[in-house]
């Protein structure tokens, strides 16, 4: 069980937020862990230290539970920087999640253990420096540092006087439009830079305020569209405001996506009654029978690298139906499909297999390979991004967002560990020689965001019928020793 929780405390008083609360939380605080949160902060603070971020104090500041480094309580730091954390015990995580960008956290249970852990946090999947997490009766701390480096920001800290200053920079605008298309007005908001943001919805005057706290001061700029009365983003004091009048019969969905150094937020006015579909509603398996249509691959002796995927991704489905086990296919039939919609359908899967031939192996030889950063860390990290941003740009709202993104969130040793697993399956199962080969950026294994792996067969073994009945077995027990 996932436990989420978020913490909006400041807002304007009498308005109702909306939006942003929509989607936490899925199970409400638990009163014991905020007694538990309130017990350990008052007990850790007994030290006096004194944390500031953006000029607000946050109380709790310990700087001896993990020694030489200043931890703070978790939900407060989370609250002052303006992101969401949420907690997950099963996985011993806990997550940031600030303007689209997802930082998590191994939970310890000692300061002395969280110091010396590796690799105990990571921004976006990808490993960054810094001290984990600290359980203290129930109630999180996290090395404040850390977190606020991840996100951008810097910390100072001032021994004598015990205090440590966090301060984010301002992000910057750079581009606000509406684009009205047959179901909605999309509003997107692009920031260089983080910058915490509220929502507020009056429902009396049915008007949406977006808040937005730390943003170079911007011009004023009036919106249009077919779902809004009107819509104006304005300076207000130290704060930007998006203020947006809707139409009688119109809701909005928000959510924000990640991008380089910033991120994107996104509004969507729509009717009432328009449904949407939940984008992450993905097969678990994705079956990626390899070439196909005008591109036939390898001309083989036993047929068209293309054709004999093709059959042998039928064969699998087959077998994997029967044995209870849904999956989905890439192509459906001998149609060109692309390497980008080959990935897009791996988005949100917890395995992705895709399928070749190789004219360099013998009858019993198979290659498989698993997607890593190594060769392009920057390319890979776009790519999947930006195969989350096209499933996005069709649909979403900020519950399906952080959905998809903790699935996106890229798991290469995942996929190792599949490919680990494939080999030694199918060695015992067929007796086949299975070589597990280093990593690469395979463009096709990009959209499962590492939990993939490609294999290459001989083409003898590719049509023979027995190989379904082997891989079906191998990827159960891979996906078993997953969990699933
Ligand atoms: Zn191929």
């Amino acid at each position: 069980v996932r436990v989420w929780y978020s913490l909006f405390s400041r807002g304007a008083g009498g308005h109702r937020r909306r939006g942003e609360f929509d989607f936490s939380p899925l199970l409400p605080p638990s009163p014991v862990l905020i007694f538990f949160v309130l017990l350990a902060t008052f007990s850790v603070s007994q030290a006096q230290q004194r944390l500031t971020v953006n000029g607000r104090d946050v109380a709790g500041m310990s700087t001896t539970l993990v020694s030489g480094s200043s931890y703070a309580p978790a939900l407060a730091l989370a609250e002052a920087i303006g992101g969401h954390m949420s907690y997950d015990p099963a996985l011993g995580l806990a997550v940031f999640d600030y303007a689209g960008h997802l930082l998590s956290l191994r939970v310890y249970t000692t300061g002395s253990e969280a110091r010396n852990a590796t690799q105990a946090i990571e921004l976006d999947g990808r490993s960054v420096a810094g001290t984990g997490a600290v359980n203290v009766e129930g109630s999180l701390y996290v090395p404040v540092k850390s977190v606020v480096a991840a996100f951008g920001g810097s910390t100072e800290y001032n021994a004598e006087q015990g205090q440590a200053v966090v301060v984010f920079p301002r992000a910057v605008l750079t581009s606000a439009t509406v684009a009205s298309s047959q179901g909605y007005d999309r509003f997107v908001l692009e920031f260089t830079g983080l910058t915490p943001y509220q929502l507020y919805f009056n429902e009396a005057a049915n008007t949406l305020q977006v808040r937005l706290e730390r943003l170079e001061p911007v011009s004023a700029q009036g919106f249009s569209g077919q779902f809004i009365t009107n819509a104006l983003l304005q300076q207000n004091g130290s704060y930007t405001d998006l203020i947006v009048r809707l139409n009688e019969g119109t809701r909005f969905e928000s959510y924000t996506a990640p991008r380089e150094g910033g991120f994107r937020f996104i509004l969507d006015i729509l009717p009432t009654s328009a449904q949407r579909q939940d984008p992450v509603a993905t097969p678990v398996l994705v079956v990626d029978a390899g070439h196909g249509g005008s591109d036939s691959g390898l001309a083989l002796p036993e047929g068209q690298e293309g054709d004999l995927t093709w059959g042998l991704a039928q064969r699998l489905s087959e077998v994997l139906r029967a044995a209870g086990l849904a999956s989905d296919v890439t192509r459906t039939g001998d149609i060109t499909v692309s390497v980008s919609e080959r990935s897009q359908a791996g988005i949100g899967s917890e395995f992705y297999l895709s399928l070749h031939a190789a004219d360099t192996l013998t009858p019993g030889q198979m290659n498989l390979f698993y997607l890593s950063e190594a060769n392009d860390a920057a390319t890979l990290d776009v790519a999947i991004r930006e195969n989350a941003r096209a499933a996005l740009d069709q649909q979403g709202t900020d519950v399906m967002r952080r959905r998809l993104l903790l699935n996106l969130v890229p798991d290469t040793a995942r996929g190792e560990r599949y490919a680990n697993a494939l080999a030694r399956e199918l060695q015992s199962l067929g007796g086949y020689t299975v070589n597990v080969l280093a990593g690469l950026p395979l463009k096709t294994l990009e959209g499962a965001a590492g939990r993939g792996v490609l294999i290459e067969f001989n083409a003898s073994n590719l049509s023979d019928p027995q190989l379904a009945v082997y891989l079906a077995s191998a990827i159960r027990t891979a996906m078993s020793q997953e969990g699933f």
